[in-house]
């Protein structure tokens, strides 16, 4: 237990870690069933191209999803780049900037304007009221993005595209196995985007898949997936090589085998971390609904620091000190970066302020109970004492100041 101000890493107390625990360490699940579907690959040299461990991946991915077709990639930023492509949008797409640079980088590689507009302050999610107002003559679609596995308001944005005449699709690279209203993330507007990466929830090592119920857009995706063939191997149209290799696939089916096990281990660290954290002023913990199945890949907390006397920035460099490892899950926001920033200035204050408080704790497989207690009692150590951690770093960095 940490009971005072020295007691921290950071101003010369032991660190709680010997080791760093990281966020989003990947979820490998039996290791010696991934070896054999490898060494199966290797056997039958099948390595790319189609082969049968990619194909039980698609099916098994696009069951999950509750959707026909599922088309996986080298990674998602490609993916989201063939679905912007396949949907032939042109002009703006209006986006939430609360979301990894990746959902606004790939609009912007298919030759796409993104458009940024403020979110649901409570939900993380893009407020469907800022996409209407976003909206002009050269938009085009809107794109949700689950963040953190939280289904968008899909049924109001479909509401504001319907009646703009405009496309919809969604980044679900959180959402795997996760819900909106009784169905599956994944069959929602005209596609929608999973990320595989090491990172996520499932893993490939990188990977992605865009899936869909519209079977001429999934048809679209695939050629666009593989040098622009149709499904006679002729070339009918500008491709790319995004193809997901079977290696991979062996890794994500491996993956997918622990899901359930996975998730119910998430869900348990989540429920963890709410009840250490619970009742600590400024500090919250995001929730999740029950009914949305959620996958709980993030442990999703916010520091106010108006309330607790500590910014989100010197907390993560306490935990640091621990051999803790956070992550600051988006930020800065898309719209405060480049090119964004310089091109298109918008003032969206919802996402700053979310922005400036988010802090992403470690959690996945392998995080224990044991291990969220401690962390949780560093973070209570210094919030508690917010503003005496304040002053004593502030203290520390002017005396090296005036030192050098
Ligand atoms: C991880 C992520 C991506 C990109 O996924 P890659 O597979 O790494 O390309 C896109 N959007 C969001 C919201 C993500 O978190």
């Amino acid at each position: 237990m940490k009971q005072k101000v020295d007691d921290l890493a950071l101003f010369g107390g032991p660190a709680a870690f010997l080791h760093p625990l990281f966020v989003g360490r990947p979820s490998i699940g039996d290791r010696a069933r991934l070896l054999e579907r490898l060494n199966w690959a290797l056997d039958n040299k099948w390595l790319t191209n189609g082969g049968p461990l990619l194909r039980e991946f698609e099916e098994r991915v696009a069951d999950l999803a509750g959707v026909r077709n599922c088309v996986a990639t080298c990674n998602a930023t490609t993916a989201l780049q063939l679905m912007y492509r396949a949907m032939e949008l042109s002009g703006e797409v209006v986006m939430p900037s609360m979301t990894f640079i990746a959902t606004a980088h790939a609009a912007r590689m298919a030759g796409l304007e993104p458009v940024f507009c403020d979110i649901d302050p409570v939900t993380g999610c893009i407020d469907p009221r800022e996409a209407e107002a976003a909206v002009t003559s050269r938009t085009s679609a809107i794109v949700g993005v689950h963040l953190f596995g939280r289904p968008s308001p899909i049924d109001e944005l479909a509401k504001v595209a319907a009646e703009h005449g405009l496309r919809l699709a969604f980044d679900a690279a959180h959402a795997l196995g996760c819900g909106y209203q009784g169905r599956r993330i994944g069959g929602f507007g005209a596609a929608e985007v999973f990320s595989f990466h090491a990172t996520k929830v499932v893993n490939t090592f990188e990977g992605g898949a865009v899936v869909t119920d519209d079977d001429a857009l999934a048809q679209h995706l695939r050629s666009l997936n593989a040098f622009g063939a149709g499904a006679d191997g002729r070339i009918e149209r500008v491709g790319t090589n995004a193809k997901m290799s079977e290696a991979a696939a062996a890794m994500g089916l491996t993956s997918l085998d622990a899901f359930d096990q996975t998730v119910r281990h998430n869900r348990a660290n989540h429920a963890l971390y709410r009840s250490e954290l619970l009742g600590v002023d400024g500090v919250s913990v995001f929730s999740f609904d029950e009914d949305e199945s959620p996958n709980c890949q993030y442990v999703v907390v916010t520091i106010d620091e108006a309330v607790t006397g500590i910014h989100r920035d010197l907390l993560m460099r306490v935990l640091r000190a621990e051999n803790v490892v956070p992550q600051r899950y988006f930020s800065p926001a898309c719209h405060q970066v480049e090119p964004y920033r310089s091109e298109r200035p918008v003032e969206l204050p919802h996402t700053e302020r979310l922005a400036d408080q988010v802090l992403v704790l470690p959690t996945g497989p392998a995080v224990t109970g044991e291990d969220i207690r401690r962390v949780c009692d560093i973070v209570r150590c210094a919030v508690l004492r917010g503003r005496r951690v304040t002053e004593r770093f502030r203290r520390g960095t002017d005396q090296a100041t005036a030192s050098r």
